[in-house]
């Protein structure tokens, strides 16, 4: 359908396409139809993720440019350098991960357990560094590149999230078609996605996806970011440039339409990988219902942007609703005591 690999390269991360499930005892609760994708159980990969899907196109680059070592940034629970780590390992290449204090979250075991103990025990190097959340390019990441080249070793820099980068969205265009073509083959099509959004590349790159099959005749669907960074600007910001590098990347011939990117700032809480009590309530009702796991930082705020926008009447009854899981539950751990009480 857009036929992505026949021009990029792509390395097998993962077991797509993801699964499509019906969430019957959440939609039943919420009067809609609801179903999931379940981008969380699609690689074999330290649990994969949305950044499995994301490397799958980045980690060619880095092998045909005879790179030997993968530098990464994110927060000191982050699933995006887990999945870095996980990459590297299956494809033989060393890691070296930033890892920085981006969420203001005591506990004592926050730089022990979860994603960070998985990248360890992957082989990668973790630096553990202060600053705080902000997706733009870091003097931290910088020092840890020249400290590769240093050592005579060759980096190749992925940025956070994987999404200022030329080929961070093409996962996620790509998931469109794979969408799409499950759509399909099961009979169905999902009017509203519901996906949750930081550094950008996991929403754009399904936008441009979803454009460059509108340019081919599909019917529209509305693609509904929930900001996780507590910056709505911010989010918005990464997401549109994402969305516009991956439409040219993929070669779209019209420029995208203005009312493409919606993101939605109700539901992220009081800051980037800090929950409130929705959030909260939101990942309770997913394992209540559905022994469905999200997280405090990504899925159980997107998660909550769902049943507070079905509560509020403002997803059409009638509509086919799809939650875009995107991974994250190996954090839970280093937040249980947010489900104190
Ligand atoms: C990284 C991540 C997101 C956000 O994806 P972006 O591409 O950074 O917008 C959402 N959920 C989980 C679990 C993630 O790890």
């Amino acid at each position: 359908m857009l036929d992505l690999e026949s021009r990029f390269g792509r390395y097998s991360l993962g077991f797509f396409p993801s699964p499509l499930q019906p969430l019957k005892r959440l939609s039943a609760e919420l009067g809609l139809e609801v179903w999931a994708k379940r981008d969380d159980v699609s690689s074999g990969l330290a649990y994969g993720g949305n950044k499995i899907r994301k490397l799958e196109w980045l980690v060619p680059d880095a092998l045909a440019k005879g790179c030997d070592t993968l530098v990464s940034i994110g927060g000191v629970q982050s699933n995006h350098t887990r999945q870095v780590a996980a990459a590297a390992a299956a494809a033989g290449l060393k890691c070296r991960l930033v890892q920085e204090h981006w969420a203001p979250w005591e506990d004592a075991v926050y730089d022990k357990v979860g994603n960070i103990l998985l990248s360890r025990l992957m082989g990668a190097e973790t630096l553990l560094e202060g600053e705080g959340y902000s997706i733009h390019e870091k003097e931290t990441w910088e020092r840890a590149l020249e400290q590769v080249r240093r050592e005579g070793g060759k980096p190749y820099a992925i940025p956070a999230g994987a999404s200022h980068h030329p080929l961070g969205g093409l996962g996620y265009a790509n998931f469109a078609a794979e969408l799409a073509r499950q759509e399909e083959e099961q009979g169905l099509f999902f009017d509203v996605l519901i996906v949750a959004s930081a550094t950008g590349s996991t929403q754009g790159g399904m936008v441009a996806g979803f454009a460059a099959l509108e340019e081919r005749g599909a019917r529209r669907r509305r693609v509904l970011g929930i900001d996780t960074g507590a910056d709505l600007e911010m989010t918005r910001e990464a997401v549109t440039r994402s969305a516009q590098t991956t439409a040219e990347a993929i070669g779209m011939k019209r420029p995208l339409p203005n009312d493409a990117v919606e993101v939605d700032g109700r539901f992220c809480g009081p800051a980037y990988g800090i929950p409130d009590a929705t959030t909260v309530a939101a990942i309770r009702t997913g394992a209540r219902l559905e022994g469905m796991l999200t997280d405090p930082v990504y899925e159980g705020k997107s998660l909550a942007g769902l049943i507070g926008l079905a509560q509020a009447g403002e997803l059409p009854r009638d509509a086919r609703v799809l939650y875009v899981h995107l991974g994250g539950a190996p954090a839970l751990d280093a937040y249980h005591r947010a489900f104190e009480g």
